[in-house]
């Protein structure tokens, strides 16, 4: 059965381990330019993920701006490995390169932030939004996703 496939993964360094159960229920890629800075590239990669189908091995120090979304770093190679905010409720998103020959193998099913893109970005995925999508249009998206995944 794909939805107990274990996908493990690590930061930079190896000091933080991961592993995920199952597939995620939604893949991004986020064009905004926060996330720029904080990758040096053109847009980050993330993999939801329900909490408790996630296990991190390994203490995480806070990295990014202290908002509402936490998001987490390795302490030694300072890798941004995953982000949680209660606004998203019980999930992770895992920054999908951590994870080995896991969701960023294939292109983000749905991009966000596309007013503050780089002119040249391109990431294939199917859905793309200006802003953040809408919290109704979640529902939506993520069956639309799995469908997609067959
Ligand atoms: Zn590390
Ligand atoms: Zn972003």
């Amino acid at each position: 059965m794909a939805d107990t496939q274990i996908t493990t993964g690590s930061c930079r360094c190896g000091q933080l381990r991961l592993s995920v159960r199952g597939a995620p229920l939604m893949t991004f890629a986020c064009h905004c330019t926060g996330c720029q800075r904080m990758t040096a590239s053109a847009f980050s990669l993330s993999a939801m993920y329900p909490e408790d189908a996630v296990t991190i091995e390994g203490e995480t120090v806070p990295g990014g701006m202290r908002g509402e979304l936490s998001h987490h770093f390795c302490p030694s190679c300072l890798s941004w490995v995953f982000t949680t905010a209660p606004v998203m409720g019980p999930m992770v998103n895992i920054r999908s390169t951590m994870l080995d020959g896991g969701p960023a193998q294939e292109p983000a099913f749905i991009e966000c932030w596309t007013s503050e893109k780089l002119p040249w970005a391109e990431t294939r995925a199917v859905h793309s939004f200006e802003g953040f999508p809408a919290p109704e249009s979640f529902g939506p998206l993520m069956a639309a996703f799995a469908q997609s995944r067959g």
